[in-house]
């Protein structure tokens, strides 16, 4: 393996460099186990084995290297220091991708686990995956700790502190024993049997300054990236969603590569609060949310029941203007429908359990479609008649 420290100097031509100050003319030699990296717009370049990420970004531009996140290695993400060992299609990932945020965010946990480590010694970690917007940590707080709102400020400020030091993610391929006997020391059970459900699977921890954590990767090249993050809400959560487990707290938080995107999504967040529908329902009386009724079940009080009564009127409106048919299907189906249909086995899990009548199975209607479907088989048709437009509320 050949070290290439600086890929802005194009690997291709690391024979000419070592010739310059010589006299001869510069003359590009022929490359030693070369490779064949194919980009996202079809182009292929060749690079010496063992050529990284980051040295591909950087051969391309340094403001890409700059602004690179992770790396899809024939679809698989890696970080940017893992050498590629193979011909292989490759593509770069920034914060404008999808991929390039969920790096960005998943990151921002290991760091938001180091600043809540520095701050409250004997936390142990659960799992901290990217979500939507931001990620979230479940962890459990040493004996006597309870966290604030406050608190969140102050871990958001260590976060920042932390990023200054600019400190690289490491991998670090371990034995299973080795990962056992490091987290058996540290005393964090929650680690430990996520490392029970990993036998026989490659090991890896990641390090970034004083915190090392279990996980497959990917992650930014340095914890500088993640300037400006900030701890959103703590909510409660058991461990591995299981009501039986002990409850952990969760931590949620934001982050992004400017003040500006971070302020912007702070002010958003502020203004969809004022308009939380569970906060306006209340105070403008239009439903009544009550667990003696049950959860996620709302009553409509009068006030409710005008803009819903406005919201069906209007939608029947258009409804009939682009040449829909009113039906009107029962609130449960034959749980043989669903099979028929193919929805069943993918929704089981989701789904209240069937209702059973005597000898048969019914569910609580999921959908529409397979009622309306069945409306269309009840007679013959002809390919004059489609589109068939069926609507129901
Ligand atoms: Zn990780």
């Amino acid at each position: 393996m050949v070290a290439i420290d600086d890929a802005a100097s194009a690997p291709l031509v690391r024979g000419a460099e070592a010739a310059i100050g010589a006299s001869e003319p510069v003359e590009a030699l022929p490359m030693n186990d070369p490779i064949q990296i194919t980009l996202p717009d079809g182009s292929v370049r060749i690079f010496e084995r063992d050529t990284t990420g980051m040295q591909i970004a950087n051969s391309i531009s340094p403001r890409l290297a700059q602004a690179s996140l992770g790396i899809f290695v024939n679809n698989v993400p890696y970080d940017l220091s893992t050498p590629i060992t193979q011909d292989a299609s490759v593509r770069i990932v920034q914060w404008r991708d999808e991929e390039g945020k969920s790096i960005f965010w998943h990151s921002s946990a290991h760091l938001m686990a180091e600043a809540v480590e520095a701050l409250y010694p004997g936390t142990r970690f659960g799992i901290g995956p990217p979500i939507e917007n931001g990620w979230y940590y479940d962890m459990e707080l040493p004996e006597g700790v309870k966290l604030t709102p406050p608190d969140l400020d102050k871990i958001s400020e260590k976060m920042a502190e932390l990023a200054q030091r600019d400190v690289p993610y490491i991998r670090i391929e371990k034995g299973y024993e080795e990962a056992i006997e490091y987290f058996k020391e540290k005393g964090d059970w929650l680690k430990l049997e996520l490392l029970d459900g990993l036998k026989g699977q490659a090991i890896t921890f990641y390090q970034q300054g004083e915190f090392t954590d279990l996980c497959r990767g990917t992650h930014v090249p340095s914890t500088g990236k993640i300037k400006f993050a900030k701890l959103l809400s703590i909510a409660g959560a058991y461990w591995r969603g299981d009501i039986k487990r002990p409850m952990l707290t969760r931590l949620y938080g934001v982050s992004f590569p400017t003040k500006k995107e971070l302020d912007d999504f702070v002010k958003a967040r502020e203004e969809a609060e004022k308009r939380d529908h569970r906060k306006l329902g209340k105070e403008l009386e239009l439903f009544l949310l009550t667990p003696k009724i049950g959860g996620g079940l709302p009553v409509w009080l009068p006030n409710g029941a005008i803009v819903r009564y406005a919201l069906e009127t209007f939608l029947r409106r258009v409804q009939q203007r682009r040449g829909y048919d009113q039906v009107v299907t029962p609130h449960i189906g034959n749980l043989e429908l669903y099979k028929t249909s193919g929805h069943y086995p993918y929704y089981a899990e989701s789904q209240f359990p069937p209702i059973v009548v005597d000898d048969e199975q019914y569910l609580l209607k999921p959908m529409n479609c397979p009622h309306h479907f069945t409306i269309y088989n009840s007679k013959p048709h002809s390919y004059r008649d489609l589109p068939v437009r069926l609507a129901e509320y």
